[in-house]
């Protein structure tokens, strides 16, 4: 029976971002994602690396400096996958007065330690910035953020870890959990390999199941009792590109929120979000014709030309698991972390960690404050470390990504530029290696068999739900008939893995 000290229950980027800690830092790991890697909320953000300039007026400081601090961090050590990203703010007469959105920008610059992210500037809405906007908007700000890949963001996490040495077991669902003196006992169920059952030990148990963590806790660890979550619904839409420049836009709206219109995937725009409290079942989330409604009318109110149902071709929909504070509307519930440690020391009992919401852009501190009380229980090992380590491919500074692109257009010269781009976005220099052997056929949109190999072979895709949408984004240029063609093609590399293994 295998034995851990931690076991990790849930592969989103808190689960991930904990594994990768833990595992640098000398413990042995074991971690249970009973779908996909990020299927979960981490595949539904924003995909913004941001301190929330919105929580300022929430007063969230600590949580805000902390976000800010994290986007540079973050930039170093992925430049692949996550880049700065300039954000319009237009003044818009009647919502909140230019000194106030003055005042917040000037905070949002100066609480977070910038150094190399742009500052803040006040923008002429009558150039190119305010040209896809309505007359009436004349002037503005400009500030600093990120971008990431979400979905990357916790493979990569993933195959960090498993290279120190933690155990990934994708597909995998923790059904029960027992204590058993100083010792977890947890059963898990392999879905993948229709559903055989394995027992292993831990010494300490990490609940990071997102939306899911209440239903963990009351299904596999029995305390039918539980609720700490408040589930909030936020969706997006996607139409095609509806400005061509590289900013993004942030609208504020009359009912306080604000939405964002973000250039996306190169051809498209991405607006988001919503705030709605949400008591289905999480995996069933769908955006709601009122929220689709909503978002075409914040960004309407703005652009141009307006955004109807009929320019949306894509939508996604996640849940927040935020901690239950008590807030009484779903906007204002608090989006910080809290972690919770049980189990009785002074007994002897092993101990149990609950996380409750969270951001992306937080997960390396959230990873960082949960191995302090691992190490509180369990013994400490190591000193934080993640923030100075590059994740796998993010090896090259912060303006390497020319040179890379340079390079593997000169090793692959058959990738025409969007998918070198692509490709460097999305691995770094690890698409170098990728490409370096041959790239094999074109299974659509730059998708070469190459790359599909490398998703199978180390970073766990099994589907071409797995490879399209949360791999990469091409599922927004594949028709049915190459996705038909690509799971066949992810069926034969599973078969011949599978011989191989055999
Ligand atoms: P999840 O990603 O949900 O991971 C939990 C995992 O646990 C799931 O994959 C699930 O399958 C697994 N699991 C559950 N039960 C079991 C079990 N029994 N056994 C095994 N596995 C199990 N943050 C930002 O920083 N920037 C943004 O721009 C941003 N935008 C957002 C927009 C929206 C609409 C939403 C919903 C959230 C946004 N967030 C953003 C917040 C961020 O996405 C979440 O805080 C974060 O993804 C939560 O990650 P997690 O690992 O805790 O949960």
């Amino acid at each position: 029976m295998a034995q851990f000290d931690v076991f990790i229950i849930g592969g989103g980027i808190n689960g991930c971002g904990i594994a990768r800690d833990a595992a640098g830092r000398g413990y042995s790991v074991g971690l249970a994602e009973m779908n996909d890697l990020a299927s979960g909320t981490s595949s539904w953000s924003t995909k913004l690396i941001h301190g929330g300039l919105r929580y300022l007026e929430h007063y969230e400081f600590r949580l805000v400096r902390e976000a800010l601090a994290e986007r540079e961090v973050l930039w170093r050590i992925a430049p692949h996958i996550v880049r700065p990203l300039r954000f319009v703010l237009p003044y818009h007469k009647g919502l909140r007065p230019a000194w106030l959105l003055r005042l917040g920008l000037f905070l949002y610059d100066h609480i977070g330690g910038r150094r190399q992210l742009p500052a803040t500037s006040g923008v002429d809405l009558a150039g190119p910035l305010g040209a896809p906007l309505k007359t009436g908007f004349t002037k503005g700000f400009e500030y600093s953020d990120a971008r990431v890949d979400d979905a990357r963001l916790v493979v990569l996490n993933a195959r960090d870890a498993e290279a120190r040495g933690a155990e990934i077991m994708v597909g995998t669902e923790v059904t029960e959990a027992r204590r058993e003196g100083a010792l977890w006992r947890i059963r898990l169920r392999d879905r993948r390999a229709g559903g055989t059952e394995r027992v292993v030990t831990a010494r300490f148990l990490v609940n990071m199941a997102g939306p899911w963590v209440d239903r963990v806790i009351q299904r596999a660890l029995g305390q039918s009792e539980a609720r700490h979550v408040r589930l909030v619904q936020g969706s997006h839409i996607v139409t095609r590109k509806l400005f061509h420049h590289d900013r993004a836009y942030i609208f504020q709206n009359a009912d306080q929120r604000i939405v964002f219109a973000i250039p996306y995937e190169r051809d498209f725009t991405l607006i988001g979000t919503t705030d709605r409290d949400y008591d289905g079942d999480p995996a069933k989330v769908a955006i709601t014709d009122e929220e689709s409604d909503y978002l075409c009318r914040a960004a309407s109110d703005y652009f141009e030309r307006p955004v109807t149902r009929a320019d949306i071709v894509w939508t996604y929909s996640g849940v927040r698991p935020l901690f239950d504070d008590g807030a009484s509307k779903a906007q204002e519930a608090t989006r910080d972390y809290v972690l919770k440690v049980e189990g009785d020391a002074a007994r002897g009992e092993a101990g149990l960690l609950n996380g409750f919401g969270g951001k992306i852009t937080t997960y390396r501190k959230l990873a960082e404050d949960a191995l302090e009380r691992i190490g509180e229980r369990i013994g400490a090992k190591g000193a934080p470390w993640t923030g100075s380590r590059p994740l796998p491919g993010g090896d090259f500074a912060t303006d390497g990504v020319g040179a890379i692109e340079a390079e593997l257009s000169r090793l692959a010269p058959a990738l025409d530029q969007a998918t070198v781009s692509r490709m460097v976005s999305a691995y770094g220099r690890d698409a170098l290696g990728i490409a370096g052997n041959g790239l094999g056929r074109d299974l659509g949109h730059g998708l070469f068999e190459a790359e599909l190999g490398w998703l199978v072979e180390r970073e766990w895709a099994r589907t071409a739900e797995d490879v399209l949408w949360r791999r990469s984004k091409l599922g927004l240029r594949f028709s049915p008939a190459e996705v038909e063609a690509l799971e066949r093609a992810i069926e034969g590399l599973v078969a011949i893995r599978k011989t191989a293994a055999a």
